[in-house]
């Protein structure tokens, strides 16, 4: 070849490697990432300033109102998420959104067109990742959070430990214990093993659910030895241990609404907060049926004959372990402004319902697995709940 058909070719090359670089430079997704989010005062953990610019102006204005004492330590919190599904990446919003100090994001799926009836993942990340779909998403929404993903099937044995390893040390100091663990996965093994390794190593962890039908779900705060565990009362198909992939059947899928999950995730957030941040009362187990409006509310106590070890011995450590039911006589009224410099006003509670309407969680509790204890049995909760969501019991918490 002569040399100036070679230096010719070289140009082409090096015209054609420029074009490419400003081609992936101008992409919305690396646009997207070189954005910046402007903060007003990066040395404060959550500034409470009332300007436009601040992200967190009105969150802090949860604190000025009395409803939250110190809103400002969510930055110090670690949440995990399993599965950033319908509930999961919504959930991974909402905390993004509020300001939570770290995130640690567990899925092994891609991000489909099949999930667009959801909110959050757009077609444009259709193929991605969805760990790493969403920390693209969650950090350009707010760049002060902290990160983690694994794109792993948190129930391949395999995976177990370093599960585990990440529940014991993920916390914001990277040595600590995470402080929550949310199960937002659509199957029963996935969540037999947050139930393990958060019973095992004393890991508070909330569960969630929607039916297959998508007109009813629940969420269910888990505290090793004083609520009842995943396997203290675990659902029929573990009881029998039939496969759960052998029941998936070609060309047939649960439904899903955004709507449901939402609100589902609305909810599981939202005690989240609560338990985190220790204000109002934290919801043992809050169902939600959308096709009667009813909302039950219970504790479920553990099962002193659970099936797995870990539970027995955390039941015998947190022996004498006392339930709250109400809000201590001080909390029940809150700082009332009825008008106030963000021209908000604040209503009390009472305004809007009966007070016969407040649920009592007293009159409603079980004793998992003992049909002789308590008020109510797991049977009377398994029907009553069958009454008011679905009869098929193979039907329920499939996302
Ligand atoms: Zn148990």
């Amino acid at each position: 070849m002569a040399s100036n058909e070679l230096e010719t070719l070289r140009l082409s090359v090096a015209a054609l490697k420029d074009k490419l670089k400003r081609l992936v430079e101008d992409s919305p997704r690396a646009t997207l990432s070189k954005k910046t989010v402007p903060r007003i005062d990066g040395t404060s953990p959550m500034n409470d300033q009332v300007t436009a610019e601040n992200p967190y102006s009105r969150l802090m204005a949860l604190k000025k109102m009395g409803i939250v004492e110190n809103f400002e330590e969510i930055r110090n919190k670690t949440v995990v998420i399993c599965g950033i599904g319908g509930i999961g990446a919504v959930a991974a919003d909402m905390l993004v959104r509020c300001g939570v100090g770290k995130l640690i994001l567990f899925d092994n799926d891609k991000v489909e067109m099949a999930n667009m009836n959801r909110l959050f993942f757009r077609p444009d990340q259709v193929g991605l990742s969805k760990t790493e779909a969403a920390k693209d998403t969650l950090s350009s929404i707010n760049p002060d959070v902290e990160f983690e993903q694994y794109d792993y099937d948190i129930s391949g044995i395999d995976n177990f430990d370093h599960l585990k390893d990440r529940f014991f040390h993920g916390g914001i100091d990277s040595e600590s214990k995470v402080d929550l663990v949310l199960s937002c996965v659509d199957n029963y093994t996935a969540r037999m093993v947050i139930n393990q390794a958060c019973t095992e190593l004393d890991v508070v962890w909330m569960e969630s659910g929607v039916s297959e039908t998508a007109m009813s779900g629940h969420i269910q705060l888990m505290l090793p030895g004083r609520t009842s565990c995943y396997m203290c009362a675990p659902p029929l198909l573990v009881q029998t241990g039939i496969d759960e992939s052998t029941l998936k059947r070609e060309g047939v899928c649960a439904a899903s609404l955004p709507t449901t999950m939402s609100i589902i995730a609305g909810l599981l957030v939202q005690n989240s907060l609560k338990y985190l941040l220790d204000f109002g009362l934290v919801s043992y187990y809050l169902g939600y049926d959308s096709m009667s409006n009813y909302f039950p509310a219970q504790i479920v106590y553990p099962n002193l004959e659970c099936s797995l070890l870990a539970c027995v011995e955390k039941q015998q450590e947190y022996a004498g372990w006392q339930p709250i039911f109400s809000l201590p006589e001080s909390d029940e009224v809150s700082v009332i402004h009825e008008t106030n410099e963000w021209d908000i006003e604040v209503i009390e509670n009472n305004t809007y319902y009966d007070n016969n309407y407040q649920y009592d969680y007293q009159e409603e509790y079980v004793q998992a697995g003992d049909n002789t204890a308590g008020e109510a049995s797991l049977d009377d909760l398994k029907q009553q709940l069958s009454e008011q969501f679905e009869p098929n019991p193979e039907e329920e918490e499939l996302l």
